[in-house]
């Protein structure tokens, strides 16, 4: 997928990797639904020695954008169940709920991903 290359904003953040270095996870667990360890995060890259957590409690900031991704996953939610597949209010209101609490660990994820690559660029270092 081209969209997807290396060095792109949207591959850190859906891939959950080092927004400098794009070359490892910056989660102990690779699997957002293993739900005890979804937020566990190393506290550096070990290829370009960023530190994630940028200063204290530097995460709570993802909480709005969390508010934003979850807005967009309704409306994404209603236009397919509504309009699409013309499911009534009450199936398409299910249907954007079930969307939300089964998208959740994503979310969570893709929104300190979002976040953490709003204040990093990608610089890899050079390697030998
Ligand atoms: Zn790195």
């Amino acid at each position: 997928m081209q969209m997807l290359k290396k060095g792109s904003k949207l591959y850190s953040i859906l891939t959950g990797t080092c927004p400098k270095c794009q070359k490892e996870s910056m989660y102990v667990d690779r699997n957002p639904y293993h739900l005890t360890k979804v937020l566990t995060m190393h506290e550096h890259c070990s290829h370009c020695g960023l530190k994630y957590q940028i200063e204290p409690s530097f995460f709570y900031g993802a909480m709005y954008v969390s508010y934003g991704v979850n807005v967009a996953l309704g409306i994404a939610a209603f236009i397919v169940s509504y309009p699409l597949l013309h499911l009534s209010l009450k199936a398409s209101f299910i249907s954007i709920i079930a969307s939300i609490v089964i998208l959740y660990p994503l979310v969570l994820r893709w929104s300190r991903n979002i976040y953490i690559n709003m204040f990093v660029a990608y610089d890899p270092p050079m390697d030998k």
